[in-house]
């Protein structure tokens, strides 16, 4: 089996700078990864991460990519299923294929939180979905709902009102949560509606979702609300379950310190997988790299 100095799962940010920082120091590296970019694939525009005044993700995470490539880096694409200890290496089992690493750096991210309402589940990709830029240009000019009130939900809410006749913005707690920048803009839009404290209890329909029912949480009153298309866009979830050897937070954080250490000597997590408070790029990218100078500093001392 393949034995490597260093393992690093993730090509968001964090992983990307982690695997730059490593083949910098000469490090035997293999980086694993399903894409390049992760969340930032997402966004139709990041106008806050250093060095870039305006970009689309999809423009930064090629960039990402190319600078990563520029590096002589292993590089499989693959999904990693399972990361175990073995003795005093680690054990990465992808779809394809095993790995064994000394250490690993994970910058697993985040994925899409279910809102666990009735019916979810049988409309996914049938009219619910949990990313308004992917899924968007697909209801052009009809009706419908962004569930969520916070950074992502307003976000959503915004671009899609530049596709759908009506938006309804769907929203559990008494006001908007966002980000203050996106939630000034909110009602300059005439097509956003903004329901606030409705509490969506289920999704109804043939066989694509019609429709949404929600509790007026100031009634107690069942509301309905006819859509072609609902995206859901209530936060986001690590994506640690791969792993469990380590102290993870009840949310699923892995714990990291500021050298991005976890309980596992020889295991370090970078970005929004890990504790760090701030969800954004360039605190994931700061975070890879400080990963991998302390996965650097961990391997030279062995
Ligand atoms: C809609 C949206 C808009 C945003 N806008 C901004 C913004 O304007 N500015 C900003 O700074 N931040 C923004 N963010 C947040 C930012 O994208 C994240 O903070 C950042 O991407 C986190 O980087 P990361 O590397 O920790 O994780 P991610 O970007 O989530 O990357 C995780 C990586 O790990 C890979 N991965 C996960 N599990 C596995 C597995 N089992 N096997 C193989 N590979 C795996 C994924 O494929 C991905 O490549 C936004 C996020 C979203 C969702």
């Amino acid at each position: 089996m393949e034995k490597k100095e260093l393992i690093i799962v993730g090509g968001g940010p964090a992983g990307c700078s982690a695997a730059i920082y490593a083949a910098r120091s000469n490090v035997d590296t293999k980086m694993i990864t399903e894409d390049f970019g992760g969340q930032l694939m997402l966004t139709d525009h990041i106008s806050n991460y250093l060095g870039f005044k305006k970009e689309s993700g999809q423009s930064i995470s090629e960039k990402f990519e190319e600078h990563v490539k520029d590096y002589d880096i292993d590089i499989e694409l693959e999904k990693v299923e399972k990361i175990e200890k073995e003795g005093e290496d680690f054990r990465v089992i992808t779809t394809e294929n095993e790995f064994i690493s000394e250490a690993v750096i994970v910058g697993l991210g985040t994925k899409a939180k279910r809102l666990n309402a009735k019916n979810e589940e049988k409309f996914l990709n049938k009219g619910i979905g949990y990313c308004a830029l992917c899924d968007g240009p697909l209801y052009a000019d009809q009706e419908v709902a962004v569930v969520g009130g916070g950074y992502s939900g307003t976000e959503a809410a915004l671009y899609m009102s530049e596709i759908a006749s009506q938006v309804y913005l769907i929203n559990a707690g008494e006001e908007l949560t966002g980000e203050p920048i996106t939630v000034e803009k909110i009602p300059e839009n005439d097509n956003i509606e903004v329901i606030n404290n409705a509490f969506t209890k289920e999704f109804y329909g043939d066989e694509f979702v019609e429709g949404l029912r929600y509790e007026d949480r100031e009634t107690g009153e069942t509301k309905e609300i006819d859509v072609e298309g609902v995206m859901i866009e209530i936060g986001r979830v690590p994506r640690s379950d791969i792993v469990d050897f380590v102290e993870k937070t009840e949310e699923g954080k892995i714990i990291s310190d500021k050298h991005c250490r976890t309980s596992e000597e020889g295991f370090f997590a970078a970005g929004d997988v890990s504790t760090i408070e701030e969800e954004q790029a360039i605190v994931a990218a700061s975070d890879g790299c400080k990963a991998a100078l302390s996965a650097v500093k961990y391997l030279k001392e062995d």
